[in-house]
């Protein structure tokens, strides 16, 4: 608009200055036109007056004529030429000041015109007063415009004569016209000649004015404007983008306020509130309004806790902030209370100058809570810890050193304070593949403990050793007593066994003492002869030996069966310990007339076993079968003994042809004290089980097919069991 404006001003203020100048122009030239008119006018009166001059006579010395004369030239110097000619062109007088002649033509008035040394020429001549001569002046016409046309004419416009064929005849200056070529011609006064007047606007004549410089003010101003419309534009567009970013920035750092959990409170320095983020308005209860401008005491500071909070509040507005914050109780709005902690630091404005102070809250009801629940939790772990009856300790994979411990393992091994200093777990039964389960003698306080323990890993990540000992003193008295007891048991149960079979052994050794005192009377008979026979003498005393050296045999060999000892194993053979069985029962199975049938695998290897346990066990079934026969018809006596190899193991079985087990029995009979004899005392069995077992196999019973009971035991052969400790 501004433009179009401009240009409609520029274009009227145009026209009006073209009107102007035309204007100027046609004043100018019609002031120039009378100028010139004027002076040629003064020039043909003077040449009149001059002619006048010489009415009384044609003397051209006359003074008066002399002096007009002079002073034409004098006055007007555009007059080149001034002579007194006779009808025939002669010239009869010249003025000497003026130097240009041309050829008179013979009539009075202007001339036509003529060009001489390239200066355009105009003659005018007045008739004298005789009638018979002419004074001719020659005008040189560009003199004329040189005298007439004023400087501030000539300034401006050229000035030209133009002819009646419109050729120029003479200019003032010449300079660099306007290309708008506006320019004025009047015609002279001047008929016999048809010279007219031509002015034409120079190129920049015109004084510049202010009005002349508006245009270019107004140029330079509509540039500035837009120069500065421009900037203006860049700076709005910079500003919209600072506006943008900087809403969204707001927006951002609104929504994460919004999303802390943490309470936002911003206080000036006098302790008013000027700003709160929703958490804290959650947390509070309040509204972001009831808040703001409120001053100590705030609504939220329950009613009990005044001091605590006004002494917080008036620490923070002196400036004393603790790094760790404070804990203090607030209340929402419902009357809930709850713990927070507050940390304050300087609220900074954008021109670093302090403002107020901004907290920052965190409820820490949860965590207190949690916190005590934790502890309470820890408590009831200690206390059970503390309450078992094993020692439970956790030390440190790498270094060893004890990292937890119950009271228990303190006491049992006299740790009361360990803690803070490095000590090893005393029983270190570490292996390398966890976990351990093993017995542990403490030599100095003569206690048994199961260790138990294997790799875990701690609450802080690093590899421990979770090792708990249980005190096993009693249980190992218990069992050392029991094993005592079973020994003497088994004793007893030998005793009973041999003071059973007192009759057999006795009529056992009746055999070799009886032989031994029949050598002997044989011996005294043979004495008694004069000549004495000395090699049968011998012969019966060897014999004699023979016979007591048996029965010590069997005497050694009821005292070792019914001697109460400790386990002891070693290298022994089915054969010799059934051989054994066999010798000591001999004498009973003939006696009750019982056929003993064996059968045996080829090249049984031999056991690692107490030859004296087994001895017993095998005496004790060969010894029920024999007796469980009583009713047997004496044909149908018979007992099978069965050695086989099953795999690893060796198999027992003694079959005999008795009464027999009913079925429900089948499991009592190892029971302690489960008899059916009347003179029984029910343990052989209960012993032959637990030997077996100690020697880890399996006794049991099962039906003989076509009667009686078949007794099997098995026993590992341990082939490589010289490695095993005893
Ligand atoms: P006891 O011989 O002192 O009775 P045992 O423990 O040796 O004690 O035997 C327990 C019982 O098992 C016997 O009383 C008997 O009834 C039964 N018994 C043992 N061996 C046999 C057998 N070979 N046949 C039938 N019954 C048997």
């Amino acid at each position: 608009m501004f433009a179009l404006a401009f240009a409609a001003y520029l274009l009227l203020t145009r026209e009006e200055v073209e009107t102007q100048r035309s204007n100027q122009l046609e004043q100018d030239m019609l002031w120039q036109k009378q100028a010139i008119e004027q002076q040629l006018r003064t020039d043909t009166d003077a040449l009149s007056g001059l002619a006048a001059t010489l009415y009384s006579s044609l003397d051209y010395t006359v003074p008066l004529f002399q002096a007009r004369a002079l002073s034409l030239t004098q006055n007007s110097p555009e007059v080149v030429g001034l002579t007194i000619q006779d009808a025939q062109g002669h010239i009869v007088w010249r003025a000497a000041q003026a130097w240009q002649t041309l050829p008179f033509k013979g009539e009075p008035g202007w001339g036509d015109i003529t060009e001489q040394d390239r200066s355009p020429l105009l003659q005018y001549a007045v008739t004298t007063p005789d009638r018979q001569h002419f004074v001719v002046a020659t005008l040189a016409l560009d003199r004329l415009l040189q005298q007439q046309v004023p400087w501030w004419i000539a300034q401006r416009y050229q000035v030209a004569l133009i002819d009646a064929r419109q050729n120029m005849i003479a200019a003032k200056s010449h300079r660099q016209l306007d290309p708008s070529g506006v320019f004025k011609s009047v015609a002279l006064d001047m008929p016999p000649v048809g010279l007219s007047l031509r002015a034409e606007v120079y190129y920049g004549n015109e004084r510049r004015t202010f009005a002349d410089y508006l245009p270019w003010l107004l140029f330079a101003l509509a540039g500035a404007i837009l120069a500065t419309t421009r900037l203006l534009q860049n700076h709005m567009r910079q500003h919209a983008d600072a506006v943008l970013q900087l809403r969204s920035e707001t927006a951002l750092r609104e929504a994460m306020e919004n999303s802390l959990v943490t309470g936002m409170r911003a206080m000036d320095m006098t302790g008013r509130v000027i700003y709160v983020n929703r958490a804290f308005c959650d947390m509070v209860g309040f509204d972001e309004a009831e808040l703001l401008g409120h001053q100590p005491n705030m609504p939220y500071w329950p009613p009990e806790e005044l001091d605590r909070c006004q002494a917080a509040s008036d620490a923070i507005l002196a400036g004393r902030l603790d790094p760790n914050g404070f804990a203090v109780r607030f209340m929402r709005k419902s009357g809930e209370r709850f713990d927070v902690r507050l940390y304050a630091s300087k609220l900074i404005n954008g021109e670093g100058r302090q403002i107020g102070w901004m907290a920052s809250l965190y409820d820490i009801t949860e965590i207190r809570r949690e916190r005590q629940a934790l502890q309470a939790s820890h408590e009831r772990f200690v206390t059970v810890l503390n309450g078992l009856d094993a020692a439970v300790a956790v030390s440190d994979a790498q270094s060893g050193e004890l990292l937890m411990s119950n009271h228990q393992f303190d006491r049992a091994f006299g740790l009361p304070d360990w803690r803070g200093r490095c000590c090893v777990v005393p029983f270190v039964p570490r292996r390398a593949e966890p976990p351990v389960d093993a017995e542990w003698f403490d030599g100095y306080r003569e206690h048994w403990y199961q260790i138990k323990s294997r790799q875990s890993v701690w609450v802080d990540g690093s590899a421990v050793w979770l090792e708990i000992a249980t005190d096993i003193t009693a249980l190992k008295t218990a069992a050392a007593r029991e094993r005592r007891q079973n020994e003497t048991l088994q004793q007893t149960a030998r005793l009973i066994s041999m003071g059973e079979m007192a009759s057999s052994l006795a009529h056992e050794l009746n055999q070799p003492l009886g032989a031994i005192a029949s050598y002997a009377s044989g011996c005294r008979n043979l004495l008694a002869a004069p000549q004495p026979n000395l090699p049968q003498l011998s012969q019966a005393i060897d014999k004699m030996g023979e016979q007591a050296k048996r029965a010590g045999q069997i005497i050694r060999g009821i005292r070792e069966f019914v001697q109460r000892r400790a386990p002891h194993r070693k290298r022994c053979h089915i054969d010799a310990l059934l051989d054994t069985v066999l010798g000591l029962l001999g004498h009973e199975i003939t006696r009750r007339g019982v056929q003993v049938s064996f059968r045996e695998d080829s090249q049984l290897p031999s056991l690692y076993a107490d030859p004296v346990m087994l001895e017993q066990v095998i005496f004790n079934l060969i010894k029920n079968a024999l007796e469980a026969m009583e009713a047997t018809p004496p044909t149908q006596r018979m007992l099978n003994i069965d050695l086989a190899r099953d795999g690893n193991l060796l198999r027992v079985v003694i079959a005999d042809r008795g009464a027999g087990i009913a079925p429900e029995q089948l499991e009592q009979l190892f029971k302690p004290f489960f008899t059916t004899k009347d003179a029984g005392m029910g343990m052989g069995l209960n012993i032959c089980r637990s030997i077996i077992e100690h020697h880890q196999g399996r006794l049991w019973v099962e039906a003989n097919h076509g009667g009686g009971s078949r007794f099997i035991f098995t026993v590992p052969f341990n082939e490589d069991s010289d490695a095993i400790e005893p």
